[in-house]
């Protein structure tokens, strides 16, 4: 297929790549075709065509792949100095910034975020980068005082634990691979990377370039395949020893049973159904445009969306005026169209999951403010769902309690601070929330008594490496970014010398 003629307004660095004729296995640093020679159709969600063939790995294609990541961990890559680690990820910085345009590009194509979204992501990417570059020459055990007799010199050092799986999501694999491979370079790590099936691309490609910079073969490895085959196989294969998954808690569920063969160290950032609360006194203009696109943003395909959003009574009837004024302005168009805002839902499959919980709210009894169609005309083709905004949701209602992944606002009256945080605490998820007040006691109050992994005050989905986020509860557990993100990475070992 000629994709110099699909894509006349893409740089001709990416209508070279995405016009592979199969995009293969990047096993030991080669390019190789799958084991079993499956293939998965790449389907464009802004027009539902085929646009290329991913590798359909197989357990198979797994084991070499693990192998490979041993291999490499075990070799001369455990005798790279931090320093080397660390100028490798400044190597890392450079070349990803040089071809930035085409990853975003190959990005929106792949996995639907327009334009305007994946190019804006160029920071975020590199600030992770430097983020993981400092970190690998910061790694520090500890001396320590002991009470033995005699004389015994006691430390623990920190040594990296081996072979990562890492099980990548859809919804941004450009930025969210970062965690992984960044982590696994600065502390010395191999891994095997398995994206998603609906969105591999981008992941493909980084990898190939480090390859560029110089990534030893076998440090990085990537399986393209459906998740119950090759997902599977690498979350149970014993030779893995750590997993960092994104994804859905059904998903982490199955992820931490074939854990336990080994017995792998896991990080697990699952789902969500985030508190948003807006109180009266709040900067309301700020608050709607806030709120809504911490909804809306990547057409609602963000774990941490703020999809529940709490509203003093008082406020209610000018907020959802607001925020339905604001849902309808938002431009939905082609991944490609460069003033488009939100682009299509990722796959056929997820149109018709968002779409049926637009049933379930009007059924329910919520009260359709706007949206909740999918779009007709030149965009009839692709997976584009409107802006949808209910509201008088009450929080019990499915809507409000299960995982949509599109753009599907509630609001939820309320009255008081405390019965505000009882209902926000009132779901088993516990990812992000958010509270807009002009009164920093309230907002502390409510930061304190939402059980989440990250609150934001008078903003939403605001993220440094620096301070990471996380997850309790049904959302999983081990933050991503801060101090801690790269000591999972790492393991302890005590050692006594007998002086
Ligand atoms: P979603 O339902 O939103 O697609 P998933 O949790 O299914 O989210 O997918 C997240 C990642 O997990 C993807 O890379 C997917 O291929 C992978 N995956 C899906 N099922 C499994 C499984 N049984 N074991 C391991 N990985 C899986």
């Amino acid at each position: 297929m000629n994709q110099q003629s699909l894509f006349p307004e893409l740089s001709e660095a990416t209508n070279q790549f995405l016009s592979r004729e199969q995009h293969g296995l990047l096993i030991d640093g080669q390019t190789l075709l799958p084991a079993e020679h499956k293939t998965l159709e790449i389907r464009n969600p802004s027009t539902g065509l085929v646009i290329g063939h991913l590798a359909a790995g197989s357990e198979m294609d797994v084991d070499r792949a693990v192998h490979a990541a041993r291999a490499a961990f075990e070799g001369q890559w455990s005798r790279w100095t931090p320093y080397e680690r660390q100028a490798l990820l400044y190597r890392a910085h450079e070349i990803m910034e040089r071809n930035f345009d085409e990853l975003a590009e190959i990005e929106s194509v792949d996995m639907g975020a327009p334009i305007s979204r994946t190019r804006a992501m160029k920071a975020s990417m590199l600030k992770m980068i430097l983020f993981f570059a400092a970190q690998s020459s910061n790694i520090v055990g500890e001396t320590l005082q002991n009470g033995l007799p005699g004389e015994v010199t006691t430390m623990s050092i920190k040594a990296p634990v081996g072979v990562i799986g890492g099980i990548i999501p859809w919804n941004g694999p450009l930025v969210s691979q970062w965690w992984l491979i960044g982590a696994v370079l600065a502390s010395g790590c191999t891994a095997v990377l398995k994206p998603a099936e609906d969105a591999s691309l981008s992941v493909l490609r980084v990898v190939e370039l480090l390859h560029e910079i110089g990534l030893p073969p076998g440090v990085i490895n990537v399986v393209t395949g459906l998740g119950n085959v090759a997902g599977a196989a690498l979350a149970r294969h014993p030779g893995v020893d750590r997993i960092a998954f994104t994804g859905s808690t059904e998903t982490g569920r199955k992820i931490i049973e074939a854990s336990a063969v080994n017995i792998k160290k896991l990080q697990l950032e699952l789902g969500g159904k985030s508190p948003d609360i807006i109180f009266a006194d709040a900067d309301l203009e700020k608050a709607i445009q806030g709120a809504a696109m911490g909804v809306f943003a990547n057409s609602g395909q963000i774990c941490f969306a703020g999809t529940r959003v709490f509203v003093q009574k008082e406020i209610v009837k000018e907020f959802c005026a607001g925020v339905a004024e604001f849902a309808s302005s938002l431009r939905v168009g082609h991944s490609l169209d460069p003033d488009a805002q939100l682009g299509p839902l990722i796959s056929n499959q997820q149109l018709e999951r968002v779409m049926s919980y637009v049933r379930i709210g009007t059924e329910e009894g919520a009260e359709l403010v706007c949206g909740g169609e999918r779009l007709g005309g030149s965009l009839g083709d692709g997976y584009f769902v409107k802006p949808t905004v209910f509201a008088n949701v009450n929080n019990r209602m499915k809507i409000a309690q299960e995982e949509i992944f599109g753009p599907v606002l509630s609001v939820i009256p309320f009255e008081t601070v405390e019965e505000a945080i009882a209902l926000g605490n009132q779901t088993p998820y516990g990812l992000g929330g958010a509270v807009w007040t002009q009164d920093i006691s309230k907002a502390l109050r409510v930061v304190k008594g939402i059980h989440t992994g990250v609150m934001w005050v008078n903003c939403y989905g605001l993220i440094d490496p620096l301070v990471g986020f996380g997850g309790t509860k049904l959302s999983g557990y081990g933050a991503k970014g801060g101090r801690a993100h790269l000591d999972t990475y790492l393991y302890t070992k005590a050692v006594y010398i007998n002086t």
